[in-house]
C-alpha cells in the first residue's frame, strides 16, 4: 500500500501546491471545493456538493459497513512569508495549518480505493469547510455538514489525520481518549457609569471593576479547578474608552475556554459567572453570554487500535510516537461524537527549520503525503474487510 501511495506522489504534491497557491478561508472554499468535486467525480464517486455550505460528501462502494474519512479545506487569514513556487496568490490568506495537505491526501486515498476491484462496504469522504472558524450563528464546518446529513445512514467509524510540524516524516502520533480540547467562547461587558476622569468618585469606573474581574478569571484554573483537570480560561480581547480624561460606561471582554471533561466545562461556566459578580459587589454590573463551540475530541480505543496496527505494519511500530498533549480545538470531535472515531498526527516536519502551525512561515514537508494516504487507505480497507467488526 505504501508503494502504491508513493507512486501517486507527483499528483499529491501537485494537488497540495495548487490548494496552497489559492487558499480560501472558512466557508468560502469555492475554488477548492469545485476542484475536490471534479477529482472525486472523475474517480467514480457518488458526489454531493454544497453540504454544509461549501462541503463535499462523496462515496465509493455501497452498503454496510460505512467508514467516513474526513479532511478539512480551509486556510487562515494570514499573510504568507514563504518564497516558494506555490506561495499563496490570495493576499492575506494562507494555508498555515496544513489543510491543503489533508485535502490532497484525501484525494489520494480516493484514487487508491477507486482502483479496488470490490469494496466490501462504503467509504464516505467528508471534505469539510471551516475547521478554523464558525459562521455568524456559531457553527463550524463539521457542524454545518452534520446538519446537512453528512453522518446519516449508519457510519461505523470515522477517521482523520492532521499534519504535525513537530513530528518527523515517516512517523505518526496517536493515543486513545481525549485528544483535543473542547472550546467555548464568553462575551461579556463590565458595566459602570462613566464621567469625568478628574472626578472618579462621581462615577462607577468599569475599568477599575474589570481589573478585579480579570484577576478573578485568571484565578479559576489555578484556584478553583482540580489540578488534574486540564483547562484554560484566557481573555483575548478587552476594549473600553477613547480618551484620557473620560471614564467610559463599559468594558467589553472576550475570552476562550478550553476543557476536556463536560463536568469541568460546567464548573468553568459557573466560576466565570462568579468572577463577573465581583463587578456587582464593587457597585457595577455585568452582561455575560456563553457561545458553545466544538466538543473535546475523544479518540475511540478500538479505532486507535486499528490505526496503530495498520500503521505499524506499514511504517513499523517504532514510528508510532506518543502525542504531545494540548488543548487546541479540533472540530473533527463533532463527527467522532456521532461514530467511534480517531484522528492521528502525521509527521510533516521540515527538517532543520521551525515551521510552526498558524505562523506565516508554516509549511508541510511534501514527503509526508504518501504516508498519510497509505495509512488511511489501508485502515479503511481493513475495516471494510472485517465487516465492520472492531477488535478490543
Ligand atoms: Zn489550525
Ligand atoms: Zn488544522
Amino acid at each position: 500500500m505504501l508503494k502504491r501511495a508513493i507512486e501517486l506522489q507527483d499528483k499529491l504534491v501537485a494537488y497540495r501546491h495548487d490548494f496552497h497557491k489559492f487558499p480560501e478561508v472558512g466557508f468560502t472554499e469555492f475554488r477548492t471545493s469545485a476542484k475536490v468535486v471534479e477529482v472525486l467525480t472523475a474517480l467514480g464517486c457518488k458526489v454531493r456538493k454544497n453540504v454544509g455550505k461549501t462541503g463535499v460528501v462523496a462515496e465509493l462502494g455501497e452498503g454496510q459497513p460505512i467508514i467516513a474519512i474526513r479532511a478539512d479545506m480551509d486556510a487562515l487569514p494570514l499573510k504568507e512569508d514563504n518564497q516558494v513556487e506555490y506561495t499563496s496568490q490570495n493576499p492575506g490568506v494562507m494555508h498555515a495549518c496544513g489543510h491543503d495537505a489533508h485535502t490532497a491526501i484525501l484525494l489520494g486515498v480516493a484514487e487508491i480505493l477507486s482502483n479496488e476491484e470490490h469494496l466490501p462496504g462504503t467509504v464516505r469522504f467528508l471534505v469539510q469547510p471551516a475547521e478554523e472558524v464558525a459562521d455568524e450563528e456559531g457553527f463550524s464546518g463539521a457542524q454545518r455538514m452534520i446538519q446537512d446529513g453528512a453522518m446519516q445512514g449508519g457510519v461505523g467509524i470515522a477517521l482523520a489525520l492532521h499534519v504535525s510540524a513537530h513530528v518527523p516524516v515517516g512517523q505518526i502520533s496517536i493515543s486513545s481518549g481525549p485528544a483535543s480540547g473542547g472550546v467555548d467562547t464568553f462575551r461579556a461587558a463590565v458595566l459602570g457609569m462613566g464621567g469625568h476622569g478628574a472626578r472618579p468618585h462621581e462615577t462607577v469606573d468599569p475599568i477599575f471593576l474589570a481589573a478585579y474581574v480579570i484577576l478573578a478569571l485568571n484565578g479559576i484554573v489555578s484556584r478553583r479547578l482540580n489540578p488534574y483537570d486540564p483547562a484554560v480560561v484566557s481573555v483575548g480581547s478587552i476594549h473600553a474608552g477613547n480618551a484620557d480624561n473620560v471614564i467610559p460606561n463599559q468594558v467589553d471582554i472576550l475570552g476562550t475556554i478550553r476543557y476536556m471533561e463536560p463536568g469541568v466545562q460546567k464548573q468553568i461556566h459557573k466560576e466565570i459567572k462568579k468572577a463577573f459578580e465581583v463587578a456587582k459587589s464593587l457597585g457595577g454590573d455585568y452582561k455575560l453570554k456563553f457561545e458553545f463551540g466544538t466538543p473535546p475530541m475523544i479518540n475511540d480505543p478500538k479505532v486507535v487500535k486499528l490505526i496503530k496496527q495498520t500503521a505499524s505494519d506499514l511504517i513499523g511500530s517504532e514510528n508510532i510516537v506518543p502525542p504531545q498533549a494540548g488543548l487546541g480545538a479540533e472540530d473533527f470531535g463533532c463527527f467522532s461524537e456521532l461514530a467511534p472515531g480517531a484522528m492521528f498526527s502525521l509527521g510533516s516536519k521540515v527538517e532543520g527549520d521551525e515551521r510552526e502551525h498558524h505562523n506565516s512561515r508554516f509549511d508541510v514537508n511534501d514527503a509526508c503525503l504518501p504516508y498519510g494516504v497509505a495509512i488511511l487507505a489501508e485502515t479503511a480497507l481493513r475495516y471494510l474487510r472485517s465487516g465492520g467488526v472492531l477488535i478490543n
